[in-house]
């Protein structure tokens, strides 16, 4: 089965507020120090692993500030190593306000035919709170530069749940998706991670009920406008959903490459440490998950905690397929013995609703005994 290769680019222009994923400030000087790096790591890890891969992913960080020669000479390694299909899906991950028309550029040149853009908001103060660096201007710049570039198929983060939104903010933000040609957006509630700013002084964000109600906002909206839920936070026009990301609720193999990601391969867990030093110095081989995890690696458990993550749900004929057995019997009762506004059960399998999405870990656990 081809995997789907996922490449981290560990720098931002500047840290926002809320963000706990693994990015640094920089330097010119650093950026080819980490592009040399990586592309040897993408080239060993090629001759190890020998298979093709038909997805391909450079997210962050923001990717794009590598500009086009970096992210030229990293495509190309990832095409060689992983003999990347013709028909992959080859995702950019670019940060709106950013110089985008030679890195767009170049990215189709190489193939690139997918880009993600942080557009999180429509309404400036917000954008501002939320410590972005763009306006909702250079948002549809940089939609207009993709489109130029021949990419059409773009997606678009929203941020839920966020300092003083309102539905009417919502309902903007889904016209505006709409109004540019965005096939997909990513719409997920902000999280107050520990140990960043907004984690440590929270910024004054909607209640539980106004946060449900948000949710429910940008779903139907979102619906309206043709795109379809397919996963808790994600909506797509038919045809659009992420090729990549769904390998990931799939339980499809996947590699992850560059300090903090994560891997899934040969049935086994792997990560590299957040450390881009000991990444640039090649002293952080991908080693194996080596802590206890509640649920095994590759299991009915795991599988199922995943797929319910879709709207798909978990369907009774892939799970035969995939494990030779029916669904065990216990998760159908207790499935069944759940109000129906939060999860379905009938001969096909099990759905969470999107009532269920916005408490899902609690069904998901108690699903599984947990
Ligand atoms: S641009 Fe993205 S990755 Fe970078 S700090 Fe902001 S949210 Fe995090």
């Amino acid at each position: 089965m081809p995997i789907g290769l996922y490449l981290h680019v560990p720098f931002c222009a500047s840290k926002c507020p809320y963000c706990d994923f693994y990015s640094v400030v920089s330097t010119p000087e650093v950026w080819d120090a980490y592009t040399a790096a990586l592309c040897n790591t993408i080239t060993e890890q090629g001759a190890l692993c020998n298979t093709t891969a038909d997805t391909l992913y450079l997210g962050g960080g923001t990717p794009s500030l590598l500009g086009a020669q970096r992210l030229t000479r990293i495509l190309r390694a990832a095409r060689q190593a992983f003999h990347v299909t013709d028909t992959a899906e080859i995702t950019l991950e670019a940060n709106p306000g950013d110089d985008l028309a030679h890195v767009f550029a170049a990215f189709a040149a190489e193939g690139g035919n997918r880009i993600s853009l942080g557009m999180q908001a429509t309404d400036n103060t917000h954008l501002r709170t939320l410590g972005r660096r763009h306006t909702t201007e250079e948002t549809e710049a940089a939609v207009r530069c993709a489109q130029q570039a021949g990419i059409t198929n773009i997606s678009l983060d929203l941020m839920l749940g966020t300092p003083h939104q309102t539905a009417a903010n919502v309902r903007d933000a889904v016209a505006r998706c709409t109004d540019w040609g965005a096939t997909h957006v990513s719409a997920y509630l902000l999280k107050l991670e520990p140990g960043t700013p907004f984690g440590t002084t929270p910024p004054p964000i909607p209640n539980e009920d106004e946060t449900i109600a948000l949710y429910h906002t940008a779903a139907e909206a979102l619906e309206q406008n043709g795109y379809r839920q397919y996963e808790i936070s994600n909506f797509a026009h038919t045809g659009f959903e992420s090729r990549h990301n769904i390998k990931y609720w799939n339980l499809d193999p996947y590699l992850g490459l560059g300090p903090s990601a994560h891997s899934f391969f040969g049935g086994k867990r792997f990560a590299y440490p957040r450390d881009l030093s000991a990444f640039i110095a090649g002293n952080t081989p991908l080693a194996e998950n080596d802590e206890p995890t509640a649920i095994a690696e590759g299991s009915p458990e795991e599988y199922a905690m995943l797929r319910l993550r879709l709207t798909a749900g978990l369907s009774e004929a892939d799970f035969h397929a995939r494990y030779g057995k029916p669904l065990p019997e216990q998760w159908v009762q207790r499935a069944a013995a759940l109000p129906s506004s939060l999860i379905t059960c009938d001969e096909n399998g099990i759905r969470l609703t999107r009532e269920g999405f916005l408490v899902s870990n609690a069904v998901i656990s108690h699903l599984l005994g947990g």
